[in-house]
Parts: structure tokens; C-alpha cells; sequence
């Protein structure tokens, strides 16, 4: 069968109703398209798990923040179908705004579903106020829309991965969430949409990154616990040209911060290289 591109969402509901009639199960991976070989290795694992795999691809106007890139971010569907269709998607969702927000321009009429603030007023949440209001809404109606068994998100987003496991929880959404590894480029550099705004010379910078992360990880290794001797050792391998937002260090159980390395740890950071913001981040196990 090949790949099905559907814009409406009562035609994916159909569709799926159909599916599920023939007991088969659906696995989802919610992206914004420009799909690269990390969206891909999610739809493998969705692919590998579940009988039909449905890839939504979809600008969600209301996790930009005034400002950001919502207008130029790059939008590929073309190619996204053969990206998706080759790593074993059987259905795209590709919904137009007014389908999925039939009355965007009264926002503050939307029902949002939103995050505790202990867990956004850290890394990601603290420059992006409401972003994650806004993932957390999208997401669960991507969710009540397919009704997926499985659904696969990126380590790549790991506080927005962490917010979304909690959400299911705590909703009592009725989905597994598949935690899948972060993809890097074979220099290092975290796979991203945005990295296509990358000039050759911002790529070298960004680097840097990935560099910082692992010097902070060796130190850990060579016996450093503290967190504030990690958070220097990772400034000086940072390329003088990145400007930091924020690199911090949360528990890996709980996203909250921690001093000294004790238990399984994420050191996450966030950093613009020209006017591109880049994330990235390790897990450090202990
Ligand atoms: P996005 O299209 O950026 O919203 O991402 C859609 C999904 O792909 C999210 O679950 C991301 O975490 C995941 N993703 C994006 N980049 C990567 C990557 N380099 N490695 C693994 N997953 C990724």
C-alpha cells in the first residue's frame, strides 16, 4: 500500500476506524515535517511496533512565541512523503491550521492543556513561555484524534518528552509513549529541521555544542560531581561565537535540578549559533 496523505480529520478518523476494525493497531509520530533521519528512525520504531503508522506533519502555530520562526520554518510535504513513506509510514496526517484550530483568531477561546509550572519555568519552558501549553494541546488532540497505541517521540526534545510522558499520566491518556534515541550527524551535531539554517561556517560553531556536552560527561567520569565545576567545564569547550541560554542539569526521574550528580542525570543546553537556536543534550548515567 502506498502512503496515504490525508488533510481532514474526519477522513483520518474513518480511515482509522476501518483499521482498528481489523484489530490492527496504529502507532503515531507527531512531527512538523522537514523530516530528517531522526523523524525517520521514530517511524522505524513506530513502523517496528505497531501495524499501521500514522506521521502527522504539522506547523502548530501555538507553540511559537511572538517572534520565533512559525512564518519561515520550513515546510517539504513532498519530500516528507518519501522520507516517511521509506522508513514504513502507511498515512500521513497533513492538516491545514483552520482544521485543527477552526478559530485561531480568538486564541484566548482555545481550551489549552497546561504543563505544572515547576516543570516550564526551567531549560526550554523559561525562554519559550506558554510553548509547551501549546505541545501539550496539539499533542492531545493529535492523541483523541488517531487514537494511537503507541505514539514515538525524540530524546532529542527531552524536557518536552519528559512533559508529555507526565501529561499521559496524569490525564489518564490511554497511549504508550516510546522514548527514542537522539540522532546526530556523524560530526556530532544533533539532527534538526532547523539546521538547514545552518550557513557551513554555523555548523562548524555549532559543533561546539555537542563537544561541551561530552567534555562534561568525561569530566563526570574522571570523578566531578559538582554540577557548577560540569556547567564551567562545559562554558570552555562552548565556541566563543555561541550565545547560551541555558545549560542546566535536572534528575533524570523527576526534571528537577540537581547540585551534584548522584542519580541518572540530563545536562541539556540551549544555545543560538547566528540567529539559529539549537538544542541538545546527554544523559549521564551513574
Ligand atoms: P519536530 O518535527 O522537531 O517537532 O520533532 C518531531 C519529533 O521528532 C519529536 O519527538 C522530536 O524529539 C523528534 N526528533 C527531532 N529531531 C530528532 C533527532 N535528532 N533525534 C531523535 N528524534 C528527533
Amino acid at each position: 500500500m502506498s502512503i496515504k496523505v490525508i488533510n481532514k480529520i474526519d477522513e483520518l478518523r474513518e480511515t482509522l476506524k476501518e483499521l482498528r476494525c481489523e484489530s490492527k493497531s496504529i502507532g503515531l509520530v507527531p512531527t512538523m515535517g522537514c523530516l530528517h533521519a531522526g523523524h525517520k528512525s521514530l517511524i522505524e520504531k513506530a513502523h517496528s511496533l505497531a501495524d499501521i503508522t500514522v506521521v502527522s506533519v504539522f506547523v502548530n502555530p501555538i507553540q511559537f512565541c511572538p517572534g520565533e520562526d512559525y512564518d519561515k520554518y520550513p515546510r517539504t510535504l513532498d519530500d516528507d512523503k518519501i522520507a516517511a513513506e521509506s522508513s514504513g509510514a502507511d498515512i500521513i496526517f497533513a492538516p491545514s491550521v483552520n482544521e485543527m484550530y477552526p478559530n485561531l483568531q480568538k486564541f484566548s477561546d482555545l481550551t489549552m492543556v497546561v504543563p505544572p509550572y515547576e516543570l516550564t519555568d526551567i531549560m526550554c519552558g523559561k525562554s519559550r513561555v506558554g510553548h509547551f501549553d501549546g505541545v501539550e494541546t496539539v499533542v492531545t488532540k493529535l492523541f483523541n484524534i488517531v487514537q494511537p497505541d503507541i505514539a514515538c517521540f525524540g530524546m532529542k526534545d527531552i524536557q518536552q518528552l519528559f512533559l508529555i510522558k507526565k501529561m499521559v499520566k496524569d490525564l489518564n491518556i490511554p497511549v504508550e509513549i516510546i522514548s527514542c534515541p537522539l540522532v546526530r550527524e556523524a560530526s556530532g551535531l544533533a539532527l534538526s529541521s532547523r539546521n538547514k539554517y545552518l550557513s557551513d561556517e554555523d555548523k562548524k560553531i555549532a559543533l561546539s555544542l555537542n563537544k561541551a556536552l561530552n567534555a562534561i560527561k568525561q569530566g563526570y567520569e574522571i570523578g566531578i560531581k559538582d554540577t557548577k565545576k560540569l556547567f564551567d567545564i562545559g562554558l570552555t569547550n562552548l565556541n566563543k561565537n555561541v550565545e547560551l541560554e541555558y545549560l542546566e542539569f535536572v534528575n533524570e526521574s523527576n526534571f528537577r535540578h540537581t547540585d551534584e550528580i548522584n542519580k541518572a542525570t540530563i545536562c541539556a543546553l540551549a544555545a543560538r549559533v547566528g540567529n539559529v537556536r539549537l538544542i541538545d543534550n546527554i544523559v549521564i548515567e551513574v
